[in-house]
């Protein structure tokens, strides 16, 4: 009679423990993928935003840069990961938004196939340049590339990247279709080369360029955006210096593969929330130039009705777009 009380003690005591074991993610550390170079904006956002949501889910944010294809590598890889809230990735408008009608046989459905998570910052685009590039304001940078558009090289991240997605927006609003271009595994190794002067220009997000640009090592023409981003208040806005037309905003968010446990999925969102609630965190971001998210858009639904206004707004220009 005592042996079963003891066995029956053991079989609930173990009954317990494995039902504990399931609900208690993150067991072990979870893998964020950044599809490009370190030190571009993704990789420092991923970064700033994954160091606080490892301390409030208890277990390290691992992040794996993985590199290629304007981003879709790295996404396509989080996106086929076994959906346990263990792989997950930060994107952004061009792997998200832009990557689908730039990629016909893309191995991932942004609006259908992932489980979003919410949106980790706001990302204005400074059109930038080498320090030397002979123009010394929007007006001039215009009409210096629309002249000689073979002059110049412009830097992107790859096909269906923020870079290259904002840069195509760009030349159509010059009408100037094509120049040359160089690829790059992200904005971080083309921002080397930017500053070294070994290519002339570039779009990019605000937080891998803000400090490049208060330590005068590259010239910023105008940032696309409707306001002067409070980071780089001496840099006009495309509609001061001349070029209304071009406006675009990008930003980036995190998601994982569809079918992930809601658990998971409440305890990522969660985290999300209070490291951009996180004053230090808040003004590492905001220092670089970010734009801290809405309650809304920390949300899987906001994010994803993010995706997708971007997306139909991006389809259309970019399906028809030189690759
Ligand atoms: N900003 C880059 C882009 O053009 C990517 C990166 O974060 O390095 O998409």
């Amino acid at each position: 009679m005592k042996k079963l009380t003891l066995g029956l003690g053991v079989a609930i005591t173990l009954a317990l423990t494995s039902g504990a074991m399931a609900q208690a993610y993150p067991a072990r550390p979870v893998t964020m993928i950044v599809p490009f170079a370190a030190g571009g904006p993704t990789d420092i956002i991923a970064r700033i935003v994954g160091d606080h949501m490892s301390k409030t889910l208890g277990q390290q944010i691992v992040i794996e840069n993985v590199a290629g294809a304007g981003g879709t590598t790295g996404i396509t890889r989080a996106m086929t990961a076994t959906p346990d809230g263990y792989t997950i990735a930060m994107g952004h408008l061009g792997t998200f938004s832009a990557a689908p009608a730039t990629y016909p046989g893309l191995k991932y459905d942004p609006l259908n196939g992932m489980q979003t998570i919410g949106l980790a910052g706001g990302t204005p685009i400074l059109i930038v340049a080498k320090k030397n590039f002979p123009a010394k304001d929007l007006k001039e940078f215009v009409a210096a590339v629309k002249a000689a558009p073979d002059k110049f090289n412009e830097a992107h991240a790859g096909v269906g990247s923020v870079s290259w997605t904002t840069c195509t927006l760009l030349k159509g609003v010059l009408g100037v279709p094509k120049l040359n271009a160089v690829a790059y595994r992200g904005t971080g190794p083309a921002l080397n080369d930017l500053v070294s002067g070994q290519i002339d220009f570039m779009c990019d997000q605000i937080v891998s360029v803000s400090e490049q640009i208060k330590a005068d090592t590259i010239k910023a023409y105008a940032v696309a955006s409707a306001e002067r981003s409070p980071a780089l208040p001496n840099v006009p806005t495309t509609k001061e210096a001349g070029l209304p037309d071009y406006q675009i905003e990008a930003w980036n968010g995190i998601a994982g593969p569809k079918g992930m446990p809601k658990e998971a999925v409440d305890k990522l969102v969660d985290a999300l929330n209070k490291a951009l609630n996180d004053e230090p965190t808040k003004k590492r971001l905001l220092d670089l130039g970010a734009v801290i998210p809405s309650a809304e858009e920390r949300t899987p639904a906001g994010f994803q009705a993010l995706i997708k206004r971007d997306a139909d707004k991006l389809t259309p220009v970019l399906a028809a777009a030189p690759k």
